[in-house]
């Protein structure tokens, strides 16, 4: 811990938000709202900000707490929900010169009782603790005793969406969490979110007793995140060629539902020369913990993980989220994609989705044990994943206008780069829709896809035979449409809604809208199959970074690509120092920046963005040496 200015000292220091922005965080400027939200909080008011990923919503509070504290207002309590980040979290404010700390079960007690005293003090400026601590009866007591003495400066509660059952996310001591705000209701609250449909907004007002906080809504397009959906067709090799020909040497994450296929697809990256590292929930909490660490800490690996993994994580050079399996919602994709490019550059948000994905994300809806309301809300919100996912235009447009933003094509998805050609599918889906129709009036009976695109393309094999389907009129009426095709018309029709999978063997049968469409009434344009799977495009072509070494920002060459390699070292060196992931010690923009100018002066080292006072004072010198040996 720093040493601690005196109560004189820390009323001298500035104020103003942007004082504070520029000689504590090293930033020049606001981005976006953030300057309304600091000023709105600063004075003392409450307020609901949505903001998507990489938005910059730390320094919403951060700024605030910092002004507040030297104001004499005394503590901010961050609630976070996952205490396996507290450390770097305040880690990187102890980088800046900012004194905070964390309480969470892991501290032993000599620092717990440390860390109360100097939080009952009010020396403290932000103090993280996870809900079910904020909420207990002793930490409780602690608050209402800063309170009393006017030091209990603000709330500010981290990924507020927790609150909602209809989000993802839903942690129950997150409901306890209104508390706060019953007994304190002079102290200012700020929740903080990147996940915002129409619903989990309204449900984070009422449950927070957010209603008179102001609300701050953020653009929610990540303009540097490309987009693409693709057929799955041998997954693995999808996901192999997609890492080595776009993102060789990058960190990425990679998505799977089960923990089964976590742990066989992190073994098969390695065994493919891809490191790669497992987590889901059923790994030893040490485990999980270290291939967490390694992931923040080391550069290049990729993570294989459940959603497990991933809130919170901060780490602003991911370059690519895969995968596997199709989420349940465009909240959770949106969320999980999120984390790539956090840093503004390019990145990518890949995913493979096939037949066997809608019905799977279908079944759990049904065989889920909650109400008919929620699988109803539930159904809903995946429709409109898949609505996105078989889209033939922008899928920008479509993601932003689920969290109600209008916008234009955005030319950095795979639907804008590469049109995908459509068909009139009408006759096909009719076709195949009254085909699982006759099998039913036929015998009563329901098949899955592979006897319904035998019977369509009209092939004669031993099930066809046993149950005599060469005599229904629908034999052979599909021949003119290969295989994949088939399967493509009813992964569509499927998404759609008219056509549903059950029990245990996928079993077909039509729903009530199916009629619509067998009538005629209703025309499909369908997404063209890929017929042949595409072998690795034309590699990241218009990409900066093309082929470069992991990460090296794409515009350095020469002796600025040599000293962006040397203060990596230096880096690298002071992060294992300070057991903190090195990105915190200086992002990779700021790396670059100091390799580019090749500042020579302490007050040109200032000027650039990223280096504030305390890493100024800290590190200066060392930089200078590295730039200039
Ligand atoms: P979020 O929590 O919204 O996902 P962060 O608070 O982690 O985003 O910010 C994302 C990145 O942007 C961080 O590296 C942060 O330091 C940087 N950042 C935020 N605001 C600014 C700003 N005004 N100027 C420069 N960089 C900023
Ligand atoms: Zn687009």
């Amino acid at each position: 811990m720093s040493a601690l200015p005196a109560a004189d000292a820390l009323e001298a220091l500035p104020t103003q938000p942007l004082t504070i922005l520029q000689e504590v965080f090293g930033y020049t400027a606001f981005r976006g709202q953030q300057q309304a939200i600091v000023d709105h909080v600063t004075a003392g008011h409450d307020a609901l900000v949505l903001m998507p990923t990489g938005g910059g919503k730390s320094l919403c509070y951060q700024i605030p707490a910092i002004a507040r504290h030297r104001a004499g207002k005394g503590v901010t309590v961050v609630v976070s929900p996952l205490i396996a980040l507290m450390h770097d979290q305040v880690g990187a404010l102890e980088e800046v010169g900012v004194h905070a700390a964390f309480l969470n079960s892991t501290l032993s007690l000599e620092d717990t009782q440390r860390i109360e005293r100097e939080m009952m003090a009010g020396r403290m400026v932000m103090l993280y603790a996870a809900p079910e601590r904020v909420t207990n009866l002793r930490f409780q007591a602690q608050l209402a005793s800063l309170h009393e003495r006017g030091l209990l400066s603000l709330f500010a509660i981290d990924e507020a969406h927790c609150v909602s059952q209809w989000g993802h996310d839903f942690r129950e001591d997150y409901l306890q969490l209104n508390l706060l705000h019953e007994r304190f209701p002079d102290v200012p609250r700020l929740a903080l979110t990147a996940t915002a449909d129409d619903q989990t907004r309204a449900d984070m007002i009422e449950r927070l007793q957010l209603q008179d906080a102001r609300v701050f809504i953020s653009s929610f397009d990540r303009p540097n995140i490309r987009y693409a959906l693709v057929e799955k067709d041998e997954p693995r090799k999808q996901l192999l060629r997609f890492i080595q020909d776009e993102h060789d040497g990058d960190a990425g994450i990679v998505y799977c539902q089960s923990r089964k296929k976590v742990e066989e697809t992190a073994a098969w990256l390695n065994e493919q020369g891809i490191s790669a590292l497992p987590y889901h929930a059923g790994l030893d909490a040490a485990v999980r913990k270290k291939h967490q660490d390694r992931f923040l800490r080391e550069d290049g690996l990729v993570m294989v993980a459940t959603i497990a993994f991933g809130m919170g994580i901060d780490k602003p050079d991911v370059r690519f989220v895969a995968h596997l399996d199709l989420p349940k919602n465009i909240e959770a994709y949106y969320q999980e994609t999120g984390r790539a490019g956090r840093d503004g550059a390019s990145a990518d948000a890949w995913l493979t989705y096939g037949l066997a994905d809608v019905v799977n994300q279908r079944r759990m809806i049904d065989e889920s044990p909650a109400n008919d309301d929620f699988k109803r809300v539930q159904r809903g919100k995946l429709d409109a994943l898949l609505a996105m996912a078989e889209a033939h235009d922008c899928r920008r447009v479509r993601l932003l206008a689920y969290f109600g933003e209008p916008s234009e094509p955005c030319g950095n998805c795979d639907n804008c780069l590469n049109p995908p050609a459509t068909w009139d599918g009408t006759e096909a889906a009719r076709k195949m829709l009254s085909c699982i129709y006759r099998f039913w009036q036929h015998g009563q009976q329901r098949f899955g896809a592979g006897h319904l695109i035998d019977v369509l393309r009209g092939k004669q094999t031993d099930k066809v035979q046993q149950y005599g389907h060469q005599s229904l009129s629908t034999f052979g009426v599909g021949a003119e449409l290969s295989e994949n095709q088939w399967r493509a018309v009813l992964r569509q029709l499927v998404a759609l809604g008219h056509v549903v999978a059950e029990g245990e063997y996928n079993t077909l049968a039509l729903t009530d809208s199916a009629r619509a469409v067998l009538k005629g009434e209703v025309n499909l344009t369908l997404r063209e199959a890929a017929e042949t799977p595409r072998r690795g495009r034309a590699s990241k072509t218009g990409k900066p970074g093309a082929g470069k070494a992991a990460s090296a920002p794409a515009d350095l060459t020469g002796d600025a690509l040599a000293r962006f390699a040397e203060l990596r070292t230096w880096r690298a060196g002071v992060a294992r120092e300070h057991n903190l992931p090195a990105y915190i010690v200086f992002n990779d923009a700021t790396l670059a920046d100091m390799a580019r100018i090749a500042p020579q002066s302490l007050g040109e080292l200032a000027g650039i963005s990223g280096v504030g006072a305390k890493k100024l004072q800290a590190y200066g010198d060392q930089i200078l040496a590295v730039l200039n040996p």
